[in-house]
């Protein structure tokens, strides 16, 4: 019998593969897609990728031998912060980095055998693809779904550059260590909460065909939920808060504003506290949102000032305190500390007044703690003995006659800042004109080319010091202008590249609506479980923007989805968490995944 040598007989069917080109679509048969998430050029393909890619593979000879006429494409996710990263230690440049480590994995992934269609091959990085990313931009400009504002970002005071979060460790920049700060900057965002509704509700044709964990952390991500705004006046000025809980509003003992909230400043100086809050703002600017919202000790400041609570006319503090962030709701809440846990820990902290307005059947010692649960109302005036969900309801409409508020629906789901102030990312292709103002940039002079006179030092943005980039002429008035400096965030790329799959040397359009109709929607799309939320939610919105231009038929991009943990680095760690659980080896899989499933 003649041994088995891998080297060469692999080798040799390859090579066969390769020439009578056996994975290209054929164009007759029933049509099957099966993507599997394509990787960031890192250098090498890990075993993660190893895994996902085998069960794609898998899946796509499976469909291939019974018939189907299958689509199996790779490419590469290109565009990101590790190139550049590379670019200021290693003084290499990103393009140079990212195309080397391409040829790596393409190697790499060919030596492994997957059949896919090379010939489909994409790189975000490639202007013929990212002219693209910003003809899609465009048609947002032009719909109201991209604006500008001002946004929060980690900032290093001594590389004057903006970090990513990645980028912060422990509070401080990974270059050279400076204490990080949040700086306000004007920055490009993307209005998918104009999509929230539909994102939801579209979820529901995804059930049994996704993960059922990966719908509901899409649902948790988007965050819908029912409840009132509510007006309060705090002398000539109106501060409106929303709550799900307009059942406690007779237990609202003070306002809270968040540190950011415009009306912050201007009332503490009304209350003759300007002082003291200015000082409270400058500490809390020092620390991320992220840090401000696992703090143990929430602090503020009373603004000097009072609300009138519009249920009972009570005179009740107003606060800026750091555990309202402005990103949520109106960055204002009513404090209702019977009811809510945060709101008694800070009362009980500056001895502020805790009034139970809601109480279970079995009673509850309010000395102990908020309850948060649902029960019959007290101290409430005419809605006293009502249940929670009745009161809800009658308070609200009760508020809406009197004008003082409204039902609402508000998502926890914020609009996408897609600004990076960094080199290697797809250019926005918008300039400023001092006549003009913003000018989108026509779609005939696209792409916006990232330019090659840059140095890669770590301060500041690297586009920004550019001057053949910076510069330009108003695409208006001829006068002129200067070019956005910001790049789209990498996810933009990754929203829609299983479009360009269908056709991805169209140099016309970004796919033809035809190739796309024949190939959509992806029938097995296959990933690891870190992108449950962000990536896939953003291709979905992508997906539905599309499809208000026309461009696509399908509602949801991918029809069925397979999600992967991660393979873990050191399997060291599973022996450990085997005795942790009292556990042994020969124990059922089952039994591990069930303890993990208790502790979350
Ligand atoms: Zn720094
Ligand atoms: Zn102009």
């Amino acid at each position: 019998m003649r041994p088995y040598e891998p080297r060469k007989i692999e080798k040799k069917w390859q090579k066969i593969w390769e020439e009578r080109g056996v994975f290209r679509t054929k164009g007759k048969g029933k049509k099957a897609y099966v993507l599997e998430m394509f990787p960031y050029p890192s250098g090498r393909i890990h075993m993660g990728h190893v895994r996902n890619y085998t069960i794609g593979d898998a899946v796509a000879r499976f469909l291939r031998m019974r018939g189907y006429d299958v689509l199996h494409p790779m490419g590469w996710d290109a565009f990101g912060l590790p190139a550049e990263n590379a670019a200021i230690k290693h003084k290499i440049h990103p393009a140079k980095w990212t195309k080397e480590n391409i040829e790596q994995m393409r190697k790499q992934l060919k030596d492994l055998g997957f059949s896919y269609d090379w010939e489909r091959e994409i790189a975000t990085c490639d202007p013929e693809y990212y002219k693209w990313n910003q003809w899609i931009f465009l048609k947002m400009l032009e719909r109201g779904i991209a604006y500008r504002k001002k946004a929060l970002v980690n900032w290093c005071p001594h590389d004057e550059t903006v970090l990513a979060n990645e980028q912060v460790i422990e509070g401080r920049c990974w270059r050279c260590g400076t204490k990080v700060v949040q700086k306000e900057v004007p920055s490009w965002f993307l209005r998918i909460t104009d999509y929230a509704e539909r994102l939801l509700k579209d979820l529901e044709k995804l059930e049994g065909k996704w993960p059922h964990k990966v719908i509901v952390q899409q649902r948790n991500w988007i965050g819908r939920s029912e409840g009132a705004v509510i007006k309060f006046k705090v002398g000539s000025k109106t501060i409106e808060v929303f709550t799900t809980r307009p059942d406690t509003l007779f237990g609202a003992t003070f306002l809270v504003l968040a540190p950011e909230h415009p009306l912050t400043l201007k009332l503490a100086e009304e209350g003759g506290k300007k002082r003291e809050t200015e000082e409270f703002l400058k500490k809390v600017r020092s620390r991320s949102t992220r840090e401000r919202g696992i703090s143990e000790e929430k602090e503020g400041v009373f603004l000097g000032v009072f609300a009138e609570n519009p249920a009972n006319g009570k005179e009740i503090p107003v606060w800026t305190a750091d555990y309202v962030l402005f990103e949520y709701g109106t960055g204002a809440i009513m404090a209702v500390p019977a009811h809510d846990q945060r709101d008694w820990e800070f009362a009980k902290r500056y001895g502020l007044e805790i009034v139970p307005v809601v109480v279970p059947e079995e009673g509850w010692d309010f000395e102990k703690g908020a309850y948060e649960g649902r029960g019959k109302l007290i101290n409430s005036g005419e809605f006293d003995g009502l249940d929670s969900e009745t009161a809800k309801r009658k308070i609200t409409e009760w508020l809406k006659e009197k004008g003082l508020g409204d039902f609402k629906v508000t998502y926890r789901l914020r609009d996408w800042n897609v600004s990076r102030q960094r080199y290697w990312g797809t250019p926005i292709p918008v300039v400023y004109c001092e006549r003009c103002g913003t000018v989108p940039v026509p779609e005939e002079e696209l792409p916006v080319l990232l330019p090659t006179d840059v140095e890669f030092t770590g301060k500041g943005n690297p586009l920004a010091g550019s001057e053949e980039f910076v510069n330009t002429d108003c695409p208006r008035c001829g006068g002129p202008a200067k070019r956005e400096t910001d790049t789209m965030d990498t996810f933009f790329d990754s929203s829609w590249y299983f479009l360009r799959f269908c056709d991805p040397k169209n140099g016309k359009e970004p796919f033809s609506k035809e190739e796309v109709k024949k190939w959509m929607p992806v029938d097995i799309y296959i990933g690891g479980i870190e992108h449950a939320v962000l990536h896939l939610l953003y291709a979905r919105f992508f997906q539905k923007f599309l499809k208000d231009l026309g461009l696509v038929d399908d509602d949801e991009p991918f029809e069925k989805l397979i999600t992967q943990g991660m393979v873990l680095k050191r399997w060291v760690s599973v022996g450990k968490l085997l005795q942790h659980f009292g556990l042994t080896e020969d124990d059922d899989i089952e039994k591990l995944l069930e303890k993990l499933k208790e502790v979350g």
